[in-house]
């Protein structure tokens, strides 16, 4: 058993969240021991954490919390998780984490063993699924894949949704179980980079949108979320009727609050 910051470390850490307010009111500290660990597809790693606090823990699909996985010097390094499915009395949370390469996120999930200790925060985010919208699309690579199946799974049987989720390879995509109605495209990234804008951005210039007012939510690399953003709003779709979130950005670690970093 280990914690993720050793308790001297954390004793000496410069945190600006070491009080939850402004924007982190209505979060809370969340003190997770990992319950278990595995890899569901080759891409992709499960952690199951439990805590105490998820007796009474409540959250919107689409939500994360905020793991503190490391410290630069003094700083905290945090990094941000959407989860996945809550098991109010088995006090369980999931998280599904993409093995992209390196990162101290990545490092963390990586080690991660039974009985292991790491603070969380939560829940945060803004993008959840709007009820009242005819209808729903999801696009993003495979680190919004737990946001987007999250999301479609929590929508009444009368929904419809579409979802497009850039993976790495066929053997990474998921099963899931939803009411809606869904048509779903995984589009096989086949050695291509993460975070190529070009799949993501075609499929958003030719996917059939159904009648009615609905609602995209795009997600995953800046920049592909960026140029997904503008195909859609090309095509006559409202500022009002897009939920972006930046996930990550190419070739640049995310900040210590878990953001991308902004260019300087
Ligand atoms: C609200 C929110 C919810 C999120 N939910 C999830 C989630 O459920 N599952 C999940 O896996 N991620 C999720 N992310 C994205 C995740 O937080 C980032 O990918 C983060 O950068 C991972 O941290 P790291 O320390 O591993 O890598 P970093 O230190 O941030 O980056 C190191 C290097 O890896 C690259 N990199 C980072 N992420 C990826 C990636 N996905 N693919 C390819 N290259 C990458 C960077 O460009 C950089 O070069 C979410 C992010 C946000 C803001």
């Amino acid at each position: 058993m280990s914690d993720a910051l050793p308790e001297a470390v954390m004793a000496t850490l410069d945190d600006p969240f070491a009080k939850l307010s402004g924007p982190l009111a209505g979060t809370r500290k969340l003190h997770f021991e990992v319950a278990g660990t595995r890899l569901v597809t080759p891409h992709m790693q499960r952690v199951e954490l439990t805590a105490a606090e998820l007796a009474d823990f409540s959250y919107r699909p689409g939500q994360d919390v905020m793991l503190l996985v490391a410290a630069d010097g003094n700083k905290p390094v945090r990094r941000r998780y959407t989860i996945r499915r809550l098991d109010i009395a088995g006090r369980l949370l999931t998280i599904d984490v993409v093995l992209h390469g390196a990162g101290p996120g990545e490092r963390w999930v990586r080690a991660a063993r039974r009985g292991d200790r790491i603070e969380g925060i939560g829940p945060r985010g803004k993008v959840s699924p709007f009820p009242a919208a005819d209808w729903h699309l999801f696009m993003g690579d495979e680190s919004a894949m737990p946001a987007i199946l999250a999301m479609t799974e929590s929508l009444p049987g009368d929904s419809v949704a579409t979802l497009v989720i850039e993976i790495p390879e066929a053997a990474d995509e998921q099963d899931f179980s939803a009411p809606a109605r869904t048509r779903v495209s995984f589009l096989h990234r086949l050695g291509r980079r993460a975070g190529d804008p070009a799949a993501l951005t075609a499929e958003a210039a030719d996917v059939e949108l159904p009648t009615g007012r609905g609602h995209a939510y795009l997600l995953g690399e800046a920049r592909v979320v960026l140029a997904m953003r503008e195909v859609l709003s090309a095509r006559g779709i409202a500022e009002s009727q897009l939920s972006p979130k930046a996930y990550w950005g190419l070739g640049r670690a995310n900040a210590g609050h878990g953001e991308p970093a902004r260019d300087t």
